[in-house]
């Protein structure tokens, strides 16, 4: 597909039509209470549409067409090959349909269009590819019994599963849940950010023109304390799948307890710490995925490499290659193809991040680069690339997810207090370890307490892996085959022979 040039973006996002609906029953409808809020632009600060601030009732009817859907059988009891098929066409509508999926997002969130484009939308494209691939290759289990006797082990669909998105990667974290959901022959209600739903709203769209009966994907748009809540309540929803904040995370976890005990999944924060030791076999490599992991998506990732513990005796020539990278990554219009650092979410994000620098500078920190912020063409939220040394693991900007692009660099001595420095933190998301001792390798990969761990290298992407936390990160995992095991329940069977 060709991709646009500036002035190409910048005359589609002029003449973009957002919706403002939620997504129901295989249709956009309104809010019942007619009630809407606003979505603005970061790069502009103006308000780009009014979308409808749902309700208690409309999560109702939203949970009514799922369940209605799902007892049909039209999707749960598809044969798995069908429904993989099916998924594979959502895939190939979503490539199709990639520069208006970008723009959705880099409209909503600031974050760069190439990004939006070759990342964000490629990867979900890739997620739903590949669990439409992977459903009809799944077996169940049959047990060693008597002669009389056979014993299966099955897994079905949960029923109607929720998830519960945040806007960081809008359409990717919620591929990541849809995906392996549908796969499984669930009904699913999608509840997209405040900030970020239309390229959500879009995929169910999608959805129904891939051949995805009405009811099974619903998308239900409103505010985090009404409608996510209304959905962590509800009686009738068997599975909840969240990624956010921990803080947010933990209510669900109390809703489910509060109403029917459904099963909660969550994908949470993380301050991940990347070690790197002086034996570090490309130091080169090791700053530029040091820079790129804290600074790509203006580092609002959770697996954001925020933490840089670095061995005291190459702390200050390691830094100095991190900061020449980080003086490259220039504020720039979101919707230009050449800008690598996007517009931060929001305002309240924005002050967020600018009290953390705040904060750092007041418990001692040296502010070695950046700290301030920039507009483009006098206006939008940016923050320029900010370094810290000198940065003590007690400190705020050790300790708090700042999901900025905010580095706080930590020295050590020795692997011993670098490990435990590293699982000293209530995350456990990711973490990475440079060194050319592959015995020091694998021993801090199996002490470090984290999900992914990377040797060399900075966080792997694969969809085949699995991706979750230890610790307050989170509950499960997102992507791989055992994200599909997430969305079932087990069922054993015994049946006894004549
Ligand atoms: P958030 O927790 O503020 O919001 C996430 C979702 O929860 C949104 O849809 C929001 O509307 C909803 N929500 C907010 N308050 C709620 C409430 N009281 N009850 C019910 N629902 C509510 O997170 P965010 O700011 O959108 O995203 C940033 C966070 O997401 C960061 O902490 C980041 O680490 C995390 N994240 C984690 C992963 C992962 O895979 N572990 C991936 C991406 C983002």
């Amino acid at each position: 597909m060709d991709l646009p040039t500036y002035e190409g973006w910048q005359k589609l996002a002029e003449n973009f039509e957002h919706q403002t609906g939620s997504f129901v029953g295989g249709e956009y409808v309104g809010s019942i209470s007619d009630r809407t809020y606003e979505t603005i632009n970061p790069a502009t600060e103006k308000v780009t549409a009014n979308i409808s601030a749902c309700d208690q009732l409309d999560v109702d009817m939203a949970v009514k067409a799922a369940r209605d859907a799902f007892k049909s059988g039209s999707w749960s009891r598809m044969a798995p090959r069908e429904r993989g098929v099916i998924l594979q066409t959502l895939a190939e509508l979503v490539s199709k349909n990639a520069n208006e999926l970008a723009l959705m997002e880099t409209i909503n969130m600031g974050k760069p269009i190439m990004e939006a484009r070759m990342a964000d939308i490629n990867l979900s494209a890739q997620c739903l590819k590949w669990y439409g691939e992977a459903i009809d290759k799944l077996t169940d289990e049959i047990i060693a019994t008597p002669d009389n006797v056979r014993a299966t082990i099955t897994r079905e669909p949960m029923g109607v599963v929720a998830a519960v998105i945040p806007w960081n990667f809008p359409l990717l974290m919620a591929c990541w849940k849809i995906a392996p959901a549908l796969a499984a022959g669930n009904s699913v209600i999608v509840k997209p950010s405040e900030q970020t739903p239309q390229s959500i709203l879009k995929l169910a769209e999608l959805a129904i023109a891939a051949g995805i009966p009405e009811g099974v994907f619903n998308v239900i748009t409103g505010v985090g304390e009404v409608v996510g809540a209304a959905i962590g309540r509800h009686m009738d929803i068997d599975c909840l799948t969240f990624t956010g904040s921990t803080a947010v995370g933990k209510k669900f976890l109390e809703y489910s307890g509060q109403s029917n005990m459904k099963t909660v999944w969550l994908e949470c924060g993380g301050k991940n710490p990347n070690i790197v030791m002086a034996d570090c076999p490309n130091m080169e490599k090791a700053a530029m995925n040091a820079a790129m992991n804290v600074f790509f998506n203006q580092g609002e990732v959770c697996a954001s490499a925020s933490r840089l513990l670095v061995e005291e005796s190459i702390r200050d020539e390691f830094l100095e290659k991190i900061i020449a990278i980080g003086q490259t990554r220039i504020p720039g219009d979101p919707l230009n193809p050449a800008t690598n650092m996007g517009a931060i979410v929001d305002r309240s994000q924005f002050d967020r991040i600018n009290g953390y620098i705040a904060i750092g500078q007041k418990e001692g920190a040296e502010l070695v680069l950046g700290g301030d912020t920039s507009k483009v063409d006098g206006k939008g939220l940016y923050v320029n690339p900010t370094i810290f040394k000198n940065v003590k693991n007690d400190m705020t900007i050790a300790r708090e997810e700042i999901f900025g692009p905010v580095l706080s660099a930590i020295s050590f001595t020795d692997i011993d207090e670098a490990v435990a420095i590293a699982n000293d933190s209530l995350y456990g998301l990711s973490a990475a370890i440079w060194t050319s001792d592959i015995n020091i390798a694998h021993k801090t990969a199996r002490n470090l307490e984290a999900g992914a761990v990377s040797i060399n290298s900075y966080s792997s992407i694969d969809i085949a892996l699995p991706f979750g936390g230890y610790k307050q990160s989170g509950i499960g995992v997102d992507k791989s085959l055992h994200a599909i095991e997430k969305y079932t329940n087990m069922k054993s069977t015994w049946l006894e022979l004549d």
